[in-house]
Protein backbone atom coordinates (compact mmCIF):
# COMPACT_ATOMS: atom_id res chain seq x y z
CA UNK A 1 0.00 0.00 0.00
CA UNK A 2 2.82 2.43 1.17
CA UNK A 3 4.60 1.26 -2.32
CA UNK A 4 1.25 2.32 -4.16
CA UNK A 5 1.02 5.75 -2.51
CA UNK A 6 4.58 6.92 -2.88
CA UNK A 7 4.34 5.72 -6.91
CA UNK A 8 0.98 8.24 -7.21
CA UNK A 9 3.47 11.74 -7.73
CA UNK A 10 5.21 9.62 -10.43
CA UNK A 11 1.99 8.70 -12.55
CA UNK A 12 1.05 12.31 -12.72
CA UNK A 13 4.73 12.89 -14.08
CA UNK A 14 4.27 10.41 -16.85
CA UNK A 15 0.94 11.70 -17.55
CA UNK A 16 1.99 15.11 -18.52
CA UNK A 17 5.74 15.23 -18.90
CA UNK A 18 5.48 13.97 -22.48
CA UNK A 19 2.60 16.10 -23.77
CA UNK A 20 3.81 19.27 -22.27
CA UNK A 21 7.00 18.89 -24.14
CA UNK A 22 5.87 18.12 -27.29
CA UNK A 23 3.25 20.90 -27.19
CA UNK A 24 6.05 23.23 -25.66
CA UNK A 25 8.37 21.89 -28.59
CA UNK A 26 5.94 22.17 -31.13
CA UNK A 27 6.31 18.81 -31.97
CA UNK A 28 2.54 18.12 -32.32
CA UNK A 29 2.47 19.81 -35.34
CA UNK A 30 5.74 18.25 -36.95
CA UNK A 31 4.46 14.23 -35.68
CA UNK A 32 1.29 14.43 -34.79
CA UNK A 33 0.42 10.45 -35.05
CA UNK A 34 3.95 9.95 -33.55
CA UNK A 35 3.32 12.55 -30.52
CA UNK A 36 -0.10 12.02 -29.89
CA UNK A 37 0.03 8.00 -30.18
CA UNK A 38 2.81 8.52 -26.99
CA UNK A 39 0.67 11.01 -25.39
CA UNK A 40 -2.39 8.73 -25.44
CA UNK A 41 -0.27 5.64 -23.86
CA UNK A 42 0.95 7.66 -21.13
CA UNK A 43 -2.16 9.36 -20.25
CA UNK A 44 -4.56 6.43 -20.48
CA UNK A 45 -1.26 3.88 -18.01
CA UNK A 46 -1.57 6.86 -15.64
CA UNK A 47 -5.80 6.46 -15.87
CA UNK A 48 -5.50 2.99 -15.28
CA UNK A 49 -2.87 3.17 -12.73
CA UNK A 50 -4.66 5.74 -10.66
CA UNK A 51 -7.92 3.41 -11.17
CA UNK A 52 -5.67 1.08 -9.55
CA UNK A 53 -5.50 3.25 -7.08
CA UNK A 54 -8.89 4.49 -6.07
CA UNK A 55 -10.08 0.58 -6.74
CA UNK A 56 -7.56 -0.63 -4.35
CA UNK A 57 -9.90 -1.59 -1.48
CA UNK A 58 -12.31 -4.04 -3.37
CA UNK A 59 -9.70 -5.06 -5.80
CA UNK A 60 -7.01 -6.08 -3.26
CA UNK A 61 -9.95 -7.95 -0.69
CA UNK A 62 -11.06 -9.80 -3.79
CA UNK A 63 -7.13 -10.91 -5.13
CA UNK A 64 -3.77 -9.35 -3.49
CA UNK A 65 -1.76 -10.98 -6.01
CA UNK A 66 -3.56 -9.56 -8.99
CA UNK A 67 -3.80 -6.74 -7.07
CA UNK A 68 -0.08 -6.42 -6.79
CA UNK A 69 0.81 -7.69 -10.60
CA UNK A 70 -1.14 -5.15 -12.26
CA UNK A 71 0.39 -2.47 -10.14
CA UNK A 72 3.67 -3.97 -11.09
CA UNK A 73 2.93 -4.50 -14.86
CA UNK A 74 1.12 -0.83 -14.96
CA UNK A 75 4.56 0.74 -13.88
CA UNK A 76 6.77 -1.28 -16.08
CA UNK A 77 4.18 0.39 -19.25
CA UNK A 78 5.53 3.09 -18.40
CA UNK A 79 9.11 2.90 -17.82
CA UNK A 80 9.02 0.52 -21.30
CA UNK A 81 7.12 3.43 -22.90
CA UNK A 82 9.31 5.99 -21.94
CA UNK A 83 12.21 3.98 -22.85
CA UNK A 84 10.59 3.87 -26.54
CA UNK A 85 10.34 6.83 -27.07
CA UNK A 86 14.14 7.83 -26.31
CA UNK A 87 15.02 4.59 -28.43
CA UNK A 88 12.59 6.68 -31.60
CA UNK A 89 13.88 10.21 -30.90
CA UNK A 90 17.64 8.96 -31.09
CA UNK A 91 17.26 6.38 -34.08
CA UNK A 92 14.79 8.84 -35.97
CA UNK A 93 17.18 11.66 -37.43
CA UNK A 94 14.48 14.13 -37.45
CA UNK A 95 13.13 13.97 -33.95
CA UNK A 96 16.88 13.76 -32.55
CA UNK A 97 16.03 17.73 -31.50
CA UNK A 98 14.31 15.96 -28.49
CA UNK A 99 16.70 13.52 -27.55
CA UNK A 100 18.17 15.46 -24.35
CA UNK A 101 15.03 16.80 -23.51
CA UNK A 102 13.91 13.32 -23.33
CA UNK A 103 16.86 12.02 -21.72
CA UNK A 104 16.52 14.60 -18.77
CA UNK A 105 12.98 12.93 -18.67
CA UNK A 106 14.53 9.59 -18.59
CA UNK A 107 16.83 10.29 -15.88
CA UNK A 108 14.66 12.41 -13.59
CA UNK A 109 12.14 9.43 -13.65
CA UNK A 110 14.92 7.02 -12.77
CA UNK A 111 16.31 9.26 -9.67
CA UNK A 112 12.54 9.62 -8.71
CA UNK A 113 11.80 5.67 -8.98
CA UNK A 114 14.77 4.83 -6.71
CA UNK A 115 13.71 6.68 -3.93
CA UNK A 116 9.72 6.17 -4.00
CA UNK A 117 10.08 2.27 -5.50
CA UNK A 118 11.95 1.89 -2.40
CA UNK A 119 9.82 -0.82 -0.60
CA UNK A 120 10.33 -2.99 -2.94
CA UNK A 121 13.79 -3.37 -4.08
CA UNK A 122 13.59 -6.44 -6.84
CA UNK A 123 11.07 -4.60 -8.43
CA UNK A 124 13.01 -1.29 -8.59
CA UNK A 125 16.40 -2.65 -9.65
CA UNK A 126 13.73 -4.06 -12.88
CA UNK A 127 12.46 -0.66 -13.12
CA UNK A 128 15.54 1.58 -12.90
CA UNK A 129 17.00 -1.03 -15.68
CA UNK A 130 14.01 -1.20 -17.96
CA UNK A 131 14.85 2.32 -18.56
CA UNK A 132 18.58 2.68 -17.56
CA UNK A 133 19.80 -0.43 -20.21
CA UNK A 134 17.69 0.45 -23.13
CA UNK A 135 18.73 3.97 -22.74
CA UNK A 136 22.50 3.33 -22.08
CA UNK A 137 22.28 0.38 -25.20
CA UNK A 138 20.60 3.03 -27.85
CA UNK A 139 23.15 6.25 -27.10
CA UNK A 140 25.83 3.99 -27.46
CA UNK A 141 24.59 2.62 -30.76
CA UNK A 142 23.48 6.11 -32.49
CA UNK A 143 26.98 8.03 -32.68
CA UNK A 144 25.82 11.44 -32.56
CA UNK A 145 24.91 10.47 -28.79
CA UNK A 146 27.56 8.12 -27.97
CA UNK A 147 28.90 10.30 -25.45
CA UNK A 148 24.99 9.91 -23.56
CA UNK A 149 25.57 6.12 -22.78
CA UNK A 150 28.65 6.39 -19.81
CA UNK A 151 27.16 9.36 -18.55
CA UNK A 152 23.57 6.80 -18.56
CA UNK A 153 25.46 3.77 -17.50
CA UNK A 154 27.14 5.94 -14.59
CA UNK A 155 23.85 6.96 -13.87
CA UNK A 156 22.33 3.64 -13.76
CA UNK A 157 24.68 1.93 -11.07
CA UNK A 158 24.38 4.88 -9.43
CA UNK A 159 20.75 4.96 -8.72
CA UNK A 160 21.39 1.00 -7.99
CA UNK A 161 23.60 1.48 -4.69
CA UNK A 162 20.75 4.78 -4.44
CA UNK A 163 17.81 2.21 -4.66
CA UNK A 164 19.57 -0.22 -1.94
CA UNK A 165 20.06 2.51 0.30
CA UNK A 166 16.44 3.87 0.07
CA UNK A 167 15.55 0.34 0.73
CA UNK A 168 17.51 -0.04 4.10
CA UNK A 169 16.75 2.96 5.27
CA UNK A 170 12.77 2.37 4.30
CA UNK A 171 13.11 -1.23 6.28
CA UNK A 172 14.61 0.87 9.25
CA UNK A 173 12.04 3.45 9.76
CA UNK A 174 9.53 0.57 8.92
CA UNK A 175 11.06 -1.28 12.17
CA UNK A 176 11.12 1.66 13.97
CA UNK A 177 7.42 2.90 13.22
CA UNK A 178 6.73 -0.92 14.31
CA UNK A 179 8.17 -0.98 17.80
CA UNK A 180 6.58 2.65 18.15
CA UNK A 181 3.00 1.02 17.35
CA UNK A 182 3.51 -1.54 19.88
CA UNK A 183 4.87 0.54 22.50
CA UNK A 184 2.31 3.07 22.39
CA UNK A 185 -0.01 0.06 22.87
CA UNK A 186 1.75 -1.25 25.98
CA UNK A 187 1.61 2.12 26.97
CA UNK A 188 -1.54 2.56 26.27
CA UNK A 189 -2.30 -0.67 28.11
CA UNK A 190 -0.39 -0.06 31.30
CA UNK A 191 -2.35 2.96 31.55
CA UNK A 192 -5.64 1.32 32.01
CA UNK A 193 -4.33 -1.79 34.09
CA UNK A 194 -4.05 -1.82 37.54
CA UNK A 195 0.21 -2.66 37.96
CA UNK A 196 -0.73 -5.27 41.09
CA UNK A 197 -3.40 -7.22 40.15
CA UNK A 198 -3.12 -7.02 36.45
CA UNK A 199 -7.08 -6.19 35.99
CA UNK A 200 -8.06 -3.09 34.79
CA UNK A 201 -7.90 0.35 37.00
CA UNK A 202 -10.17 3.11 38.20
CA UNK A 203 -9.58 5.28 35.35
CA UNK A 204 -10.40 2.77 32.81
CA UNK A 205 -13.37 1.32 35.06
CA UNK A 206 -15.24 5.33 34.93
CA UNK A 207 -14.72 5.66 31.16
CA UNK A 208 -16.17 2.05 30.70
CA UNK A 209 -19.18 2.43 32.73
CA UNK A 210 -19.51 5.92 31.35
CA UNK A 211 -19.42 4.61 27.93
CA UNK A 212 -21.51 1.40 29.08
CA UNK A 213 -24.68 2.95 30.56
CA UNK A 214 -24.75 5.14 27.01
CA UNK A 215 -24.63 1.81 25.05
CA UNK A 216 -27.27 0.10 27.69
CA UNK A 217 -29.47 3.45 27.46
CA UNK A 218 -29.63 3.69 23.77
CA UNK A 219 -30.38 -0.27 23.48
CA UNK A 220 -32.74 0.00 26.79
CA UNK A 221 -30.70 -2.78 27.53
CA UNK A 222 -30.35 -3.56 31.54
CA UNK A 223 -27.19 -2.97 33.09
CA UNK A 224 -25.64 -4.22 36.36
CA UNK A 225 -22.54 -3.60 38.36
CA UNK A 226 -21.15 -5.72 41.29
CA UNK A 227 -19.19 -3.35 43.97
CA UNK A 228 -17.16 -5.65 46.03
CA UNK A 229 -14.84 -4.78 49.36
CA UNK A 230 -12.53 -7.76 51.04
CA UNK A 231 -13.93 -8.03 54.63
CA UNK A 232 -11.37 -6.91 57.03
CA UNK A 233 -8.70 -6.56 54.76
CA UNK A 234 -6.42 -4.21 56.97
CA UNK A 235 -6.64 -7.33 59.64
CA UNK A 236 -5.34 -9.31 56.97
CA UNK A 237 -2.03 -7.15 56.77
CA UNK A 238 -1.73 -6.82 60.11
CA UNK A 239 -1.89 -10.94 60.94
CA UNK A 240 0.40 -11.79 57.80
CA UNK A 241 2.36 -8.93 56.44
CA UNK A 242 1.56 -6.36 53.68
CA UNK A 243 2.97 -8.56 50.94
CA UNK A 244 0.83 -11.55 52.05
CA UNK A 245 -2.26 -8.93 51.76
CA UNK A 246 -1.30 -7.92 48.05
CA UNK A 247 -1.28 -11.86 47.56
CA UNK A 248 -4.70 -11.91 48.66
CA UNK A 249 -5.48 -8.79 46.36
CA UNK A 250 -4.24 -10.93 43.26
CA UNK A 251 -6.08 -14.05 44.46
CA UNK A 252 -9.55 -12.02 44.76
CA UNK A 253 -8.56 -10.35 41.17
CA UNK A 254 -8.29 -13.60 39.71
CA UNK A 255 -10.95 -15.49 40.98
CA UNK A 256 -13.23 -12.70 40.24
CA UNK A 257 -11.66 -12.85 36.22
CA UNK A 258 -12.73 -16.81 36.88
CA UNK A 259 -16.68 -16.07 37.44
CA UNK A 260 -17.15 -12.83 35.41
CA UNK A 261 -15.63 -14.43 32.31
CA UNK A 262 -18.25 -12.97 29.80
CA UNK A 263 -16.28 -11.11 27.12
CA UNK A 264 -18.15 -7.91 27.36
CA UNK A 265 -18.10 -8.67 31.58
CA UNK A 266 -15.45 -5.93 33.36
CA UNK A 267 -13.25 -6.26 36.31
CA UNK A 268 -11.40 -3.63 37.71
CA UNK A 269 -9.59 -2.56 40.95
CA UNK A 270 -11.38 0.81 42.00
CA UNK A 271 -9.13 1.31 45.23
CA UNK A 272 -7.40 -0.74 47.58
CA UNK A 273 -9.31 -3.89 48.88
CA UNK A 274 -12.26 -2.62 46.58
CA UNK A 275 -13.31 -3.73 43.07
CA UNK A 276 -15.62 -3.42 40.51
CA UNK A 277 -17.94 -5.50 38.08
CA UNK A 278 -19.55 -4.19 34.95
CA UNK A 279 -22.12 -6.68 33.74
CA UNK A 280 -23.49 -5.55 30.40
CA UNK A 281 -27.14 -7.24 28.83
CA UNK A 282 -26.99 -8.76 32.70
CA UNK A 283 -30.36 -8.10 34.89
CA UNK A 284 -31.04 -8.54 38.20
CA UNK A 285 -31.37 -11.85 39.09
CA UNK A 286 -28.71 -12.90 36.77
CA UNK A 287 -26.37 -10.16 38.13
CA UNK A 288 -27.41 -11.52 41.80
CA UNK A 289 -26.58 -14.78 41.09
CA UNK A 290 -23.08 -14.02 39.79
CA UNK A 291 -22.59 -11.96 43.02
CA UNK A 292 -23.13 -15.24 44.79
CA UNK A 293 -20.74 -17.41 42.77
CA UNK A 294 -18.18 -14.95 43.72
CA UNK A 295 -18.74 -14.27 47.33
CA UNK A 296 -19.25 -18.86 48.09
CA UNK A 297 -15.85 -18.65 45.55
CA UNK A 298 -14.26 -15.93 48.20
CA UNK A 299 -15.41 -17.55 50.83
CA UNK A 300 -14.21 -21.14 50.04
CA UNK A 301 -11.36 -20.43 48.37
CA UNK A 302 -8.75 -19.67 51.10
CA UNK A 303 -5.30 -17.78 49.47
CA UNK A 304 -2.29 -19.76 49.28
CA UNK A 305 -0.15 -16.93 50.41
CA UNK A 306 3.93 -17.16 51.25
CA UNK A 307 2.33 -16.67 54.53
CA UNK A 308 0.16 -20.37 54.45
CA UNK A 309 -3.60 -20.65 53.88
CA UNK A 310 -5.81 -16.98 54.12
CA UNK A 311 -9.36 -17.41 54.47
CA UNK A 312 -11.47 -14.52 53.43
CA UNK A 313 -14.35 -13.45 52.93
CA UNK A 314 -16.37 -10.32 50.36
CA UNK A 315 -19.32 -8.32 50.80
CA UNK A 316 -21.08 -6.86 47.49
CA UNK A 317 -23.47 -4.01 46.62
CA UNK A 318 -25.56 -5.03 43.51
CA UNK A 319 -26.95 -2.73 41.36
CA UNK A 320 -29.09 -3.36 37.76
CA UNK A 321 -31.20 -0.95 35.65
CA UNK A 322 -31.93 0.02 32.71
CA UNK A 323 -30.44 3.52 32.49
CA UNK A 324 -32.97 5.89 31.36
CA UNK A 325 -31.96 10.15 30.24
CA UNK A 326 -32.53 11.21 33.60
CA UNK A 327 -30.03 8.94 35.31
CA UNK A 328 -26.48 8.86 35.83
CA UNK A 329 -23.54 6.26 35.87
CA UNK A 330 -22.26 8.43 38.87
CA UNK A 331 -25.75 7.83 41.16
CA UNK A 332 -26.00 4.21 39.80
CA UNK A 333 -22.61 3.31 41.10
CA UNK A 334 -23.39 5.59 44.52
CA UNK A 335 -26.28 3.17 44.92
CA UNK A 336 -24.03 -0.10 44.34
CA UNK A 337 -21.62 1.46 47.02
CA UNK A 338 -24.52 2.09 49.59
CA UNK A 339 -25.82 -1.37 49.02
CA UNK A 340 -22.15 -2.25 49.72
CA UNK A 341 -21.87 -0.41 52.52
CA UNK A 342 -25.42 -2.05 54.15
CA UNK A 343 -24.02 -5.22 53.39
CA UNK A 344 -21.14 -3.90 55.44
CA UNK A 345 -23.20 -3.38 58.44
CA UNK A 346 -25.22 -6.38 58.25
CA UNK A 347 -22.88 -8.09 58.89
CA UNK A 348 -20.35 -8.77 56.16
CA UNK A 349 -19.84 -11.90 53.93
CA UNK A 350 -23.30 -10.90 51.79
CA UNK A 351 -24.60 -9.30 48.77
CA UNK A 352 -27.01 -6.65 49.34
CA UNK A 353 -29.01 -4.82 46.25
CA UNK A 354 -29.37 -1.14 45.98
CA UNK A 355 -32.80 0.64 46.16
CA UNK A 356 -34.09 1.74 43.53
CA UNK A 357 -32.80 5.52 42.15
CA UNK A 358 -34.55 8.21 40.55
CA UNK A 359 -33.97 8.26 37.09
CA UNK A 360 -33.98 4.68 36.66
CA UNK A 361 -36.10 1.84 35.67
CA UNK A 362 -36.30 -0.07 38.52
CA UNK A 363 -35.59 -4.21 37.89
CA UNK A 364 -37.60 -5.16 41.39
P1 LIG B 1 -14.04 -3.74 56.02
O1 LIG B 1 -14.42 -5.15 56.30
O2 LIG B 1 -14.94 -2.77 56.69
O3 LIG B 1 -13.89 -3.47 54.58
O4 LIG B 1 -12.64 -3.54 56.71
P2 LIG B 1 -11.25 -3.48 55.98
O5 LIG B 1 -10.21 -3.74 57.02
O6 LIG B 1 -11.25 -4.37 54.81
O7 LIG B 1 -11.25 -2.02 55.44
P3 LIG B 1 -10.35 -0.80 55.72
O8 LIG B 1 -10.78 0.26 54.75
O9 LIG B 1 -10.36 -0.44 57.19
O10 LIG B 1 -8.89 -1.27 55.35
C1 LIG B 1 -8.47 -1.49 54.05
C2 LIG B 1 -7.02 -1.80 54.11
O11 LIG B 1 -6.54 -2.15 52.81
C3 LIG B 1 -6.21 -0.65 54.58
C4 LIG B 1 -5.04 -0.57 53.64
O12 LIG B 1 -3.79 -0.54 54.26
C5 LIG B 1 -5.16 -1.84 52.84
N1 LIG B 1 -4.68 -1.69 51.48
C6 LIG B 1 -5.04 -0.77 50.58
N2 LIG B 1 -4.38 -0.95 49.43
C7 LIG B 1 -3.56 -2.02 49.62
C8 LIG B 1 -2.61 -2.71 48.80
O13 LIG B 1 -2.36 -2.37 47.66
N3 LIG B 1 -1.97 -3.77 49.34
C9 LIG B 1 -2.22 -4.17 50.63
N4 LIG B 1 -1.58 -5.22 51.10
N5 LIG B 1 -3.10 -3.54 51.41
C10 LIG B 1 -3.76 -2.49 50.94
MG1 LIG C 1 -12.56 -4.02 53.24
MG1 LIG D 1 -12.62 -0.68 51.69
Amino acid sequence: MDFLQRSIPGVLIYAFMWPMLAWGMEFNDRAPTFSYTFSTLFIVTSILRLAHGILTQPFYAANPNAWRMTMYVLAFIHSCTLALLFILVLIIPEYRDLAMAVALIVVGLLSGASASLSPKPIFTQFYIGSLAFPATLVSFLVEEFRFLSPLFAATWIYFIFLGRRFYNEYQRAFHIEMRLKENQVKLERLNETDTLTGIYNRQYFDNALDMQWDLASRSENSLSILFLDLDHFKKINDNFGHLAGDQVLCHAAHLFSEIARRKTDMIARYGGEEFAIILPATEKQDALDLAEQIRHAIENTPCRSDQGLIHLTVSIGVNSVVPSPQGSPVTFLDQADQALYQAKNNGRNQIMFAAAQAGSTSLD
